[in-house]
Order: structure tokens, then C-alpha cells, then sequence
């Protein structure tokens, strides 16, 4: 057998799932993203999406979308670079900064190629990046391919952060990378704290605002603007696979750093430009989030509501306080099994297991939507204790 084969037949964790009728992914959808769901021509609860505002399939999204592929055609069929920018990315980019506060904003084609795409770029073989343990994998892949020095702190863990600032050179670049919001455990970062070490230490700040957007801030600004960190932060990140009911992602920042980025972010010239349609969808759903403040009150509440009965159930959810509720389970194949069982209860949710996770850290991921009803809320949150009665997670 070739090298290659025979590396690869020894990864056979997917097959063992498999075998055992509990395999977790790819589960095929035959609808739009909702609160409900078709799976195998059966309605089911959707509390896996990230489309925290649930507008992926909002009438004005879906004609601001469709209006834009009649205009433009469906592809960019080049880089912004060269042929693929219009007029709509240049308005989606000045209307972008504006919203989160920066001079400037450029869009990348995912949220993966702008944290990929910027912290290569800005930072090189003598410099620091410094990152806490949880941040998301796209940041770790930008820190990887900048060959920069890696500090890692603990999670959330501010004196972790100030001893890993001590150890760099005082004269050469240090950039911190956060989530706002941290994508599996919900948690949110210490941002007055983070802008307070940056300061001291003289680094540079970029936040991951992908699950903060929507969710925090006024008119959904993200965690930057709820903080009031905004002008303290060098560089904000945000994605529109969320919130945003699209894909794509943007990083928005001051004239100096785009006008670097531009020319030199291979993850940005050496890739085609975002659809005519996903780039209108933003548009069309950040005027919602705007018009419609009751949307964000409204995931709050259901938020809040969540929380509280998953305490009152004896779950354990860590530090979470956001609509992303990390489920501890603490077992691979136990997550996997409720996972399988709580969908034949109705109930999408995602299991996080190893390796995204330490094998004492898995969980079940659970996530609202400002379109969910408490009633919706209530039935998921029933099916769930019965499943993790059978279990034992819970008693
Ligand atoms: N950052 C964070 C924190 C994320 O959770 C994700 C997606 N899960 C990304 C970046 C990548 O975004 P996209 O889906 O647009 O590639």
C-alpha cells in the first residue's frame, strides 16, 4: 500500500460512528435554515444555526439577493484585485466601517480568509501573535503561515495575557487576537482588560466579532461597541455567514492598514471576490438588524430564558451568557449518542468532541435564533432533559 493510503486507513473514527448508527455529520437539510428544518421529509427544531438574527431567509434578503444576481450575474469570476469589484462592494465596505466605527473595511470571501488572510499579512518571522488558547482555528491557520512567534495565554485568563506580554521584545510587533464571543462555550471576552494590557505593552488589538455581530451592541455592533472599546481596538473582524444571513467575512481597520492589506493579503488578491447575491444579502439584512432593534431584544429574552431553565435542570453550561450554550457532556461517544437521539426527538443541535475540544471538554453546542418562539424554546429544552435523563448528565 502507498505511504499516503496507509496513513490515512489508520483515521478510521468516522467509520466507527458510523458502524454504531451515531454518526453526527453531514446530515443533509432539505430547506431553508429556520427555526424549523426538513431532515428525511420530517420537521425538525433547528438549535445548530449560527444565524443569530434569523433573516437567512427573510423575504428582503431573498429579493435584495435575487434582484442582485439579475443585475450582476451569479459569479465575480476574478480577484477584487483585478475584475471582481463592483460598485455593491465598494458601498457594503463603506457602509461596513461606518457601522462598526473604523476609517475603513474590506471584504474577503469568508470569515476563514479574513482572520487567515490578516494576521499572515500584518505580522511576520521577528513578531508576536499572541492568542488566546480558544480562539478560532482560522486565527491559529493566520498565525501558522505568518511564521511569527506564538504566545499562547489561558483562556480569558488576563494574567496569563500580561505574562505572555512580558516575554516578548519591546521593540518589535505584538498583536493580540481574541473572539468576542467565543464560538463553542459562549463566553465572552474581557475587552476593557485586553485594550488595558495592549496599552501598557504597546500591541496592537484585532477581535473576532463573527458571533458578536448582531447579538451585542447597539444596533448590533458587536462586542467592540458594547464594551465601548471600539477606538481602542486596531482591527475588527466579522464574518456574514452569521448574523448576516450570507458569506463572505470583512476586517475593518484604519486607511493605512486596508491600503497594506489590500496589496499584499494573498488570502484576498489570490481569490475570487464574493457573489453579487451574498454581498446584497448583507446589505439587505444589516438594514433589518438596524430598523428592527426588537429582534436582538427579542434573542435576549429567549436567551436569558434558556439559560435559566438549563441551570434550573442541573446542566452544566460554563461561563456562558449569550445564545451560544455549551451543553457539557464530557464523553465523545455519549455527545455523539445524544446528538443521534435528541434528532430523533427533533432536535438539531452539534456535538463538539475531540479533537476541537480536549476529550474532558466535549459538548453539545446549542444556539438560539432571534426567530425562535419560547414555545419552540420550552420543546427543545424538554426533549433535551429526557435525553440527558436516559444518559445520565443530568438526574
Ligand atoms: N471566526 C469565528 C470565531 C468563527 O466561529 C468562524 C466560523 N465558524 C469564522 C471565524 C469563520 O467564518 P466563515 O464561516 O465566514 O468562514
Amino acid at each position: 500500500m502507498k505511504l499516503l493510503q496507509e496513513k490515512l486507513s489508520r483515521y478510521d473514527a468516522p467509520q466507527r460512528a458510523k458502524a454504531a448508527g451515531i454518526y453526527p455529520y453531514f446530515r443533509p437539510i432539505s430547506s431553508e435554515q429556520n427555526t424549523e428544518v426538513l431532515m428525511n421529509g420530517r420537521k425538525v427544531l433547528m438549535f445548530g444555526s449560527n444565524s443569530y438574527m434569523g433573516l437567512t431567509n427573510h423575504p428582503k434578503v431573498i429579493e435584495a439577493a435575487v434582484a442582485a444576481t439579475k443585475k450582476y450575474g451569479t459569479g465575480m469570476a476574478g480577484s477584487p484585485f483585478l475584475n471582481g469589484t463592483l460598485d455593491i462592494h465598494k458601498q457594503l465596505e463603506a457602509r461596513l466601517a461606518e457601522y462598526v466605527g473604523k476609517e475603513d473595511c474590506m471584504l474577503y470571501s469568508t470569515g476563514f480568509g479574513v482572520n487567515l488572510g490578516v494576521v499572515s499579512t500584518l505580522t511576520g518571522r521577528e513578531d508576536y501573535v499572541i492568542l488566546d488558547e480558544q480562539d478560532h482555528a482560522s486565527i491559529i491557520e493566520g498565525r501558522r503561515l505568518s511564521f511569527s512567534n506564538y504566545l499562547k495565554y489561558r483562556h480569558n485568563d488576563m494574567a496569563s495575557l500580561e505574562t505572555q506580554l512580558k516575554k516578548c521584545d519591546p521593540d518589535k510587533v505584538k498583536l493580540i487576537v481574541t473572539d468576542g464571543v467565543f464560538s463553542m462555550e459562549g463566553d465572552v471576552a474581557n475587552l476593557p482588560e485586553i485594550v488595558r494590557l495592549a496599552k501598557q505593552y504597546n500591541a496592537s488589538v484585532m477581535v473576532d466579532e463573527a458571533h458578536g455581530i448582531g447579538v451585542f451592541g447597539e444596533g448590533g455592533r458587536g462586542t467592540c461597541n458594547h464594551f465601548g472599546v471600539t477606538d481602542d481596538v486596531d482591527l475588527i473582524m466579522g464574518t456574514f455567514s452569521k448574523s448576516f444571513a450570507s458569506l463572505g467575512g470583512f476586517i475593518a481597520t484604519d486607511k493605512e492598514v486596508t491600503n497594506y492589506l489590500r496589496h499584499n493579503s494573498r488570502a484576498y488578491i489570490f481569490t475570487a471576490s464574493i457573489t453579487p447575491a451574498s454581498t446584497a444579502a448583507v446589505n439587505a439584512a444589516l438594514d433589518i438588524m438596524i430598523a428592527e432593534p426588537e429582534r436582538q431584544t427579542h434573542l435576549w429574552d429567549i436567551t436569558n430564558y434558556a439559560l435559566e431553565q438549563f441551570r434550573a435542570m442541573g446542566c452544566e453550561i460554563g461561563n456562558t451568557s449569550t445564545p451560544i450554550i455549551p451543553l457539557f457532556i464530557r464523553d465523545d461517544y455519549k455527545t455523539f449518542h445524544v446528538t443521534h437521539d435528541l434528532l430523533e426527538e427533533g432536535v438539531f443541535v452539534n456535538p463538539v468532541v475531540t479533537p476541537a475540544v480536549a476529550p474532558q471538554d466535549t459538548l453539545i453546542r446549542y444556539s438560539l435564533m432571534a426567530t425562535h418562539t419560547k414555545e419552540q424554546v420550552t420543546r427543545s429544552i424538554e426533549a433535551i432533559e429526557k435525553v440527558f435523563k436516559k444518559y445520565d448528565i443530568i438526574h
